[in-house]
This record gives C-alpha cells, sequence and structure tokens, in this order.
C-alpha cells in the first residue's frame, strides 16, 4: 500500500510516520499514523487531518483511520 503518497499536495502537511495498516484491501483496511502539520490553531489541524483521511477513504475503503496530530516541532520523533 503506498499509504506514504497518500498525503502529497495537502497543504499543510509536513510529514507523517509511525505508519500502521492492517486488514484486507476492497473489505476493511485499518490505518493509524503520526501526522506532522503547519497548522496555526486545531481547527486548521483539523481540516488538514480531514483532508488527509478523505484521500485514504478514496484509495483503501471502506476503511477506519486513526490519526495522531502532532506540531513541526516533533519532526525527529
Ligand atoms: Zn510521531
Amino acid at each position: 500500500m503506498s499509504l506514504l503518497h497518500s498525503h502529497r499536495n495537502i497543504s499543510g502537511v509536513i510529514n507523517c510516520h509511525a505508519i500502521a495498516s492492517r486488514g484486507v484491501l476492497g473489505r476493511q483496511v485499518f490505518i493509524e499514523m503520526h501526522l506532522i502539520v503547519d497548522a496555526a490553531d486545531v481547527e486548521t489541524a483539523h481540516h488538514i487531518t480531514e483532508e488527509v483521511e478523505s484521500r485514504l477513504e478514496e484509495r483503501f475503503r471502506p476503511v477506519r483511520i486513526l490519526i495522531h496530530v502532532e506540531p513541526p516541532a516533533y519532526k525527529s520523533e
């Protein structure tokens, strides 16, 4: 699964890491990831996260997604 490419071209996304996925493509997929965002407030961070979720939905649905949002300072984690 090319999860790493799903967030490309989404403004505000700096990095994603600690990605875990399981399940069966076309039946039910589960995805967890950390997402580093460049966002001034929670509302913006949420909007960016929704963009990433909808990309993943398009590609892997039915999918359940859990995204752990982090600020830019966490980049080395
Ligand atoms: Zn992290």
